[in-house]
């Protein structure tokens, strides 16, 4: 049984038979403290931002200010509401994916549209400090749903620039695997992430460096919703990273999933 801990109940079923129960309590308490610190994050997520707010809502109340004081009390109150309202976009994301059934199979979207729309999301927020490239989309469909799809390459895009110092390059490539698959790649030339942290960034809340990614807008749920979107189109996410130089996440599709919009019509004899 390895490390697991059965709990079992036995119980009469009629004519002498008897019902056993079992089930794996350290499961069970594994999930149990996963909700636990799901929770306990989320917590301390919303209630840093708001002893903020109140700090300034304080200091509005009964500090004379002068008007550019008042407006730089305002941004950064704007700041911080918009910080919450990522966080609340992210885990209203993360439930809807956990919540719903798998994207159907047999629903096809094209993907040069959508990773233009998400290449245009991360123009803005690049508002120029960066070059962005886009490379192959070509005539692609993947099955299942683009809402999660645009979701996912928006995640990668929006990381890339915001963990990419101003006149980096970033780059939106779309290949077709040797078995049929596909895979989207999103690679940079930023800060890079040293080793010992790429088993872990799809958890929930982990960063790397926590005030770099809260400064730059960051939930810390960006990759886990990645990584719940490429499971849900039976495919993968990865990454290769050296710190200093760059990152590329490459999010793997299966062949079943992807194919060529346009069946290229057959020559009829004349
Ligand atoms: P966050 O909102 O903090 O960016 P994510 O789940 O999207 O959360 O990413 C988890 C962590 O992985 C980030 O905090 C950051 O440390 C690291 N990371 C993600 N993408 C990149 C990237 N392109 N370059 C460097 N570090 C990255």
């Amino acid at each position: 049984l390895g490390r697991s801990t059965l709990s079992v109940l036995v119980r009469p079923y009629g004519d002498g038979m008897k019902l056993v129960l079992s089930q794996d309590i350290t499961e069970r308490e594994r999930a149990e403290a996963m909700r636990r610190d799901f929770v306990a994050n989320v917590s301390h997520e919303i209630r840093t931002p708001l002893t903020v707010l109140s700090g300034f809502i304080e200091t509005l109340a009964q500090l004379p200010l002068t008007e550019v004081e008042r407006q730089r009390v305002m941004q950064l109150m704007s700041q911080q509401t918009e910080r919450m309202q990522a966080l609340v976009g992210d885990l209203l994301t993360l439930a809807r994916l956990e919540g719903s059934p798998r994207p159907a199979p047999d629903r096809w979207c094209a993907m040069e549209p959508l990773l233009r729309q998400a290449l245009r999301d991360a123009e803005l927020l690049s508002a120029g400090r960066h070059t962005l490239t886009m490379d192959g989309a070509d005539d692609a469909e993947v099955a299942g749903s683009d809402t999660e799809l645009l979701s996912a390459v928006t995640n990668l895009l929006n990381n890339a620039v915001r963990y990419t110092p101003e006149g980096g390059s970033i780059a939106l490539r779309w290949s077709w695997r040797g078995d049929g698959g596909a895979v989207i790649e999103v690679q940079d030339t930023g800060i890079g992430i040293a080793r010992e942290h790429l088993a872990r960034l799809t958890e929930r809340f982990y960063r790397v460096d926590g005030s770099r990614s809260r400064d730059t807008g960051g939930t810390g749920l960006g990759l886990s919703i990645v990584k719940h979107v490429a499971q849900r189109h039976g495919g993968e996410i990865d990454v290769q990273s050296e710190p200093g130089k760059g990152s590329c996440f490459r999010l793997s599709l299966p062949a079943l999933r992807v194919r060529h919009k346009k069946v290229v019509a057959e020559s009829l004899p004349a």
